[in-house]
């Protein structure tokens, strides 16, 4: 888990969180494209339904296809996004809980 917090225009000092450039794109304004997403290692992470198409069997994505095409934004707009795909808030506090324990 990343203990460094980044700067979010709108939500202040926040945790990082991990998205594919498409759901940055397009959520949490847009029509849903897929909303993937866990919290494996603490660091939550979500990419939409081209980006897991990707993914290799194990479910995991090539670490070069992650550099290319995922951003980095803070936890909350992460939160403000998972809303608008039906991820709630608890749902993500005890992935979050799960993965620190
Ligand atoms: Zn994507
Ligand atoms: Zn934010």
């Amino acid at each position: 888990m990343s203990d460094d917090l980044i700067e979010c225009e709108g939500h202040g000092q926040q945790r990082p969180a991990f998205v594919c450039q498409h759901l940055a794109e397009t959520q949490p304004d847009d029509e849903p494209i897929g909303f993937h997403w866990n919290c494996e290692g603490g660091d939550l992470l979500a990419n939409c339904d081209d980006c897991e198409a990707e993914a290799s069997d194990d479910g995991f994505l090539p670490d070069d296809y992650f550099e290319e095409n995922f951003v980095v934004i803070c936890r909350m707009c992460f939160v403000e996004m998972a809303a608008v795909n039906d991820v709630s808030l608890q749902e993500i506090e005890q992935a979050e809980k799960a993965a620190a324990s």
